[in-house]
């Protein structure tokens, strides 16, 4: 095993003065840490860490990057916390070694998921950070280095997964030699038969043409020695995995591909460059089309380099790459070369290399030109399909337009019926925006709603649609079948009858109607007169005396929606109370006891969306507050009733929870009634209402509201902040 001083001899190889006590305090702390554990070699488990600390010292990378190499499994696999490591490594390092225990969840649930989604799931990881990236492909490569102890089943899926998800990362990364060594040795494990075929090829193939590739070499470099031009000439090993691929997409046999030979050429400076191309394209023919200058218009991955393709001296096709020594480093270790990483600049994510890196996976997960990266993996099956999450990190793939309300569906029927909005990554947004890869989506929900009908033409995947229609079918069938009875009620109590359930139901045979149920909504959908339903009661009753009666009585209703204050808030808070009686037990709350009797902060409330904190009274159960709540100022004496809470949304449904607002109002008529309706407009009851003494022209009214949750709160106080007569609307927190 590496020992501690020589890690840091590696970095001072690079590094003018590397911060010696963070990489020696890390290295003492993640060997402690994983102590006795072992891997499945039955090698010390820190040799793991140590290896991967030790991959990138061979990128370069900075101290603060290889002490997280080393702590990358310690929280995963480890009694150490993110705390902990935030107070002896600093936030910043406790983050990123957050991140890769992140990544490595994910490599968990990625046994059973798809590969796509993992793929998705990572490059979420990285808009964090790249250098959680750089540490991951380190980790991989170790893996991968040490995979032949694991079963051929678990190597192989392993393998699978490295080249369709990793290798290329690295590729678009511009991390060539990491990318080649990942691809060779997945290949060793997808296809050990091929794979063995081609090695030995290729090694007979060199033992064959040895002399011929030095030939050239030499020659090369003493053409350019002529003109005065310090060049090195590196004749490119074939790689077995590019080889089979090239066999693979370009259908050819082993043998068409054997005459073809690859050299690179490094020189000091950009002219040397231009110089040598120059030189070769005179004496020696060039193979048409062949030609490209990634030297004045570099790859997105900053790569640079001239490729050319000429005749050689033995007949032979010569590909040549002539670059700069700078341009080489650039190849080999792509963004981790990048210099303004290693001038310990804090601020990586402003690099230019970031940005590009950042701006090609954005690109790749909008799906918008994803060909480049896509090249050589199998995702392009994966192209029509857009992948999101649930707030608890669930995958829900849907078909690419999908809408929240798609997604809403998908999860559950129950869950895309009572939808009325959602949160997109954590903003509010309309229910119809096209979903986005990786997209985590919050569905804001209300059991009193159906989904509108006109839903049904926004919506993409059957299930959504179907469910739409039967819902909006069953909404209106419903409907009309209250407005039937409504209207029954009404027409027999006009024409002085009493209104008689039974005497209906015997009289369906004389309506031609089978069920009670039909009978209502066709009344309330106009298609029976109420008329013929009293006449099928009561046979004697003459039909002029019934519409003389009920007509002029029609009239007496009153337009609707005047309605008085008082009686809004009595009929919300009765709704409310039978509500709140009935689900006390169920509050949708993680981390209590089912047993200890829980409520709601009397002073201020509590709605899902809050960080919330539960205080312990032996006597009465456990109270929950906000975290925020001033009242909470009150227990600071006796923490150890403190307990942490978390809401448990899912199972929320349509619960309503207390919560206390103010309001500075203009103390004029009407004011008040507005207040309300905007409340009930929103779905919300009010549970209580205060009006102090007004204060000039103002009133300052305080409303204890039931709400579902912080986004449904918040509106509600958008919305009456923004009404005229409103100089203020606040929530109130204890
Ligand atoms: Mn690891």
């Amino acid at each position: 095993m590496m020992r501690q001083y020589e890690l840091v001899e590696r970095v001072a190889a690079y590094t003018k003065e590397p911060d010696e006590a963070l990489l020696n305090k890390a290295y003492v702390y993640a060997m402690q840490k994983h102590g006795e554990q072992k891997r499945a070699s039955g090698d010390p488990y820190f040799s793991h860490p140590l290896e991967v600390a030790a991959i990138l010292t061979d990128l370069k990378l900075d101290e603060d990057t290889i002490a997280v190499g080393l702590l990358h499994d310690t929280i995963e696999d480890t009694d150490a916390t993110r705390r902990e490591i935030d107070e002896m490594f600093g936030e910043k390092i406790g983050r990123l070694v957050e991140g890769l225990t992140k990544l490595k969840r994910l490599d968990l649930v990625s046994k059973q998921a798809k590969q796509a989604e993992n793929l998705r799931r990572l490059l979420l990881a990285i808009s964090d950070d790249i250098r959680v990236l750089l540490v991951k492909l380190a980790d991989r490569l170790h893996n991968m280095r040490t995979l032949g102890v694991m079963r051929p089943e678990k190597s192989k899926r392993i393998a699978t997964e490295t080249m369709e998800i990793y290798a290329p990362l690295a590729g678009r990364m511009g991390m060539q030699d990491l990318r080649d060594e990942l691809e060779e040795l997945s290949f060793r494990y997808i296809n050990p038969e091929a794979y063995e075929t081609v090695m030995n090829y290729l090694r007979e193939l060199g033992e064959k043409n040895r002399s011929l590739t030095a030939e050239i070499s030499k020659n090369l470099e003493q053409r350019l020695a002529e003109r005065d031009i310090q060049a090195t000439v590196k004749s490119r090993q074939k790689k077995p995995y590019s080889v089979f691929r090239k066999m693979e997409t370009k259908q050819l046999g082993l043998e068409q591909l054997s005459d073809i030979f690859g050299f690179r050429v490094i020189v000091n400076t950009i002219e040397d460059c231009y110089l040598t191309l120059g030189i070769v394209h005179t004496d020696w023919a060039m193979v048409p089309g062949r030609f490209k200058d990634f030297i004045s218009v570099p790859k997105q991955n900053d790569y640079q380099s001239i490729h050319t393709t000429i005749v050689g001296p033995s007949k032979q096709r010569v590909e040549l790459q002539i670059r700069t020594w700078q341009m080489h480093e650039v190849a080999e270790y792509g963004i981790a070369a990048h210099s303004a990483y290693k001038e310990g600049d804090d601020d990586f994510s402003q690099s230019k290399a970031y940005a590009s890196l950042r701006k090609t996976i954005e690109q790749l997960a909008e799906s918008d030109n994803p060909e480049e990266f896509l090249e050589h993996t199998k995702l392009e099956l994966f192209l029509d399909q857009v992948f999101c999450f649930t707030p608890k990190g669930q995958i829900i793939s849907l078909p690419t337009g999908a809408t929240p309300i798609d997604f809403a569906y998908a999860v559950h029927t129950d869950i895309g019926d009572s939808c009325i909005g959602c949160k997109l990554n954590g903003k509010i947004m309309p229910v119809i925006t096209e979903l986005q890869n990786g997209d985590e989506v919050e569905i804001i929900r209300s059991d009193s709603q159906s989904p509108p009908a006109a839903w049904q033409s926004v919506v993409v995947t059957g299930k959504a649609r179907s469910a739409i229609r039967r819902a909006s079918r069953q909404a209106a069938r419903k409907q009309y079948l209250t407005l039937g009875v409504r209207i029954l009620e009404r027409e027999f109590s006009k024409v002085g009858l009493p209104y008689d359930h039974a005497g209906i139901e015997a009289a369906l045979p004389r309506l031609a109607r089978d069920s009670m149920d039909d009978m209502f909504a066709q009344v309330g959908r106009g298609e029976i007169k109420p008329v013929d339903v009293i006449m099928a009661v009561h046979p004697e009753f003459e039909q002029g005396q019934a519409e003389a009666k009920s007509k002029p009585a029609a009239k007496s209703d009153g337009p609707m929606g005047l309605f008085s204050l008082q009686n809004l808030i009595r009929k919300s808070s009765e709704r409310s109370s039978a509500v709140s009686g009935k689900q006390k037990a169920q509050i949708p709350i993680r981390g209590v006891n089912d047993d200890l009797p829980i409520q709601f902060s009397p002073e201020c409330g509590a709605v899902p969306g809050d960080q919330i904190i539960g205080i312990l009274d032996p006597g009465k159960g456990i109270t929950v507050y906000p975290a925020e709540a001033t009242a909470l100022a009150k227990f600071r004496g006796d923490k150890e009733h403190w307990i942490d809470l978390s809401w448990d949304i899912e199972e929320a449904k349509s619960d309503r929870f207390p919560a206390r607002i103010r309001i500075l109002a203009k103390n004029e008529p009407g004011t008040l009634a507005d207040v309300a309706k905007s409340i009930a407009s929103h779905n919300s009851n009010i549970q209580n209402l205060n009006m102090q003494v007004p204060v000039d022209d103002f009133a300052e009214i305080e409303i204890d509201l039931e709400v579902s949750d912080l986004v449904h709160l918040t509106r509600i106080l958008q919305q009456l902040s923004a009404q005229k007569a409103i100089a203020k609307a606040e929530r109130l927190l204890g």
